[in-house]
């Protein structure tokens, strides 16, 4: 026999009693944003790996070692997409989309990253992304997190996530405060972890994100980014938290949140949970004001958060929030005997699709006896059993079987439709 190929470690399928929950979600998700007057925007999966490098940031984790980048045969860089703000915003501004207006746009797809895999930690995962752009006000960022709150509310997961909000300031109240947190933690380089040491001379403010315990320790004295935040900033966030109140959404401010990616300013927020261990974050975002001119645009503000799909799922199955309609049944087994049943049975099942879109119809292929049919309608698990013999179609009838109680009928098949109507 040959040797079977085996999925990318870290890259999973999405099997069929899986992937009902996905087409749930997802259809919560367009449903919601669609609600508030976001549009769907797709984009490719690779890019220019530039994008990323100058999107995402040189000095992020995702750049430097989680990027799927390889030469095309052109000798060009490319990248598999790790997150889709970066290309989101390559492709609304390379459309016109982004100069002097306003746009609410999503997208949803698949992201890839280098990483070690466990779990709600994959190397090809999926995220849901919201973004907004042209609009500097804070009711914005307020906007996209009480949308979130509704996906939760509607989900069942609102009692089971915890919003954490965090202004991170200005690029300038940034860099000061950068600054002060490198020339106090240098004096304690030798008690801070590995990672912290190099983040030093790259990216300081990660630092406050480690969870090495005696780089916590040291950073308990050190300077609050919260004494650097300008008028402005604080004014922003004083906003944004009072339209959260007015909405009754709770929220807690930690700020030690300030986000791995670089390009995040004033309003960082994350939604975290305590159910999936340490995969604790289901869902991120904030403003990132200078991401359009980074890459060439013109300054336009912009504010948005990505939702990892996988995490949602875990958590959806892990408190057993599946409504029972998501699940995929069959509503109707059709099964028949001889040629002329065949047909007939084709027809019926179309009719019953025809005239309830929402019914599950499935018409046996392939023949074989009665009996090796009907134990395949039993597997089926369908709630009715439609049987097609010569007599029934000679008569214009067939039977239906309700399987929850063994009851069978015959009804003239002009009928049956409206029948399995009223039933489910
Ligand atoms: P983490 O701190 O967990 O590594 P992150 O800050 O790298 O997350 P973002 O880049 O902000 O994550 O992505 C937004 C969301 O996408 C995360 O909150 C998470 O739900 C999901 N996500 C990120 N990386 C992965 C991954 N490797 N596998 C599955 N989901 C992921
Ligand atoms: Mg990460």
């Amino acid at each position: 026999m040959a040797r079977k190929i085996q999925a990318i470690r870290g890259m999973n399928d999405i099997l069929p009693d899986q992937s009902s929950v996905w087409l749930y979600l997802e259809k919560t998700v367009a449903d919601v944003v669609k609600s508030y007057g976001y549009q769907q925007i797709r984009f490719p999966i690779v890019e220019n790996t530039d994008l990323f490098k100058r999107g995402v940031g040189e000095t992020t984790d995702i750049v430097e070692k989680e990027m799927y980048t390889f030469n095309d045969r052109n000798g060009e860089s490319l990248t598999l997409r790790p997150e889709g703000t970066a290309s989101c915003v390559r492709a609304a501004d390379q459309a016109g989309l982004l100069f002097n207006q306003t746009q609410r746009l999503w997208y949803t797809g698949p992201m890839f990253r280098y990483e070690r895999p466990q779990k709600g930690r994959y190397r090809q995962f999926h995220q849901i992304g919201v973004e907004s752009f042209g609009m500097s006000s804070a009711d914005i960022d307020a906007e996209l997190i009480i949308l979130s709150a509704r996906l939760w509310q509607k989900l069942g997961l609102l009692e089971h996530v915890e919003l954490q909000l965090n202004t991170i300031g200005l690029a300038s109240e940034r860099e000061t405060y950068k600054a002060a947190l490198v020339d106090y933690l240098t004096q304690f380089k030798d008690q801070l972890d590995e990672d912290s040491q190099r983040r030093l001379g790259t990216n300081p403010l990660r630092i406050l994100d480690s969870k090495d315990e005696s780089t916590q320790a040291v950073l308990k004295d050190a300077p609050n980014l919260e004494d650097f935040i300008g008028e402005e900033s604080q004014a922003d966030f004083d906003f944004l938290q009072a339209i959260l109140k007015a909405n009754g959404i709770p929220f807690v401010i930690n700020r030690r949140l300030v986000r791995g990616l670089d390009y995040y300013g004033k309003t960082v927020f994350e939604w975290v949970t305590t159910h999936l261990g340490s995969q604790a974050t289901v869902c991120a975002g904030g403003r990132y004001d200078g991401l359009v001119e980074q890459l060439g645009g013109k300054s336009t503000p912009a504010v948005g958060f990505a939702m990892g799909i996988e995490r949602l799922v875990l958590l959806l199955e892990t408190l057993s929030l599946i409504p029972v309609e998501a699940k995929f049944s069959t509503d109707v087994f059709v099964i028949s005997m001889g040629d002329d049943a065949g047909l007939a049975s084709f027809v019926l099942a179309e009719r019953l699709r025809e005239e309830n879109a929402h019914l599950v119809v499935l018409r046996h292929c392939g023949g074989g006896n009665f009996k090796n049919q009907m134990k395949k309608a039993d597997r089926s698990e369908a709630r009715f059993t439609i049987i097609l013999g010569q007599d029934e179609v000679d008569q214009g009838v067939c039977q239906i079987k309700d399987m929850s109680t063994g009851e069978q009928e015959t009804r003239p098949i002009d009928d049956v439709a409206a029948y399995i109507n009223t039933k489910l």
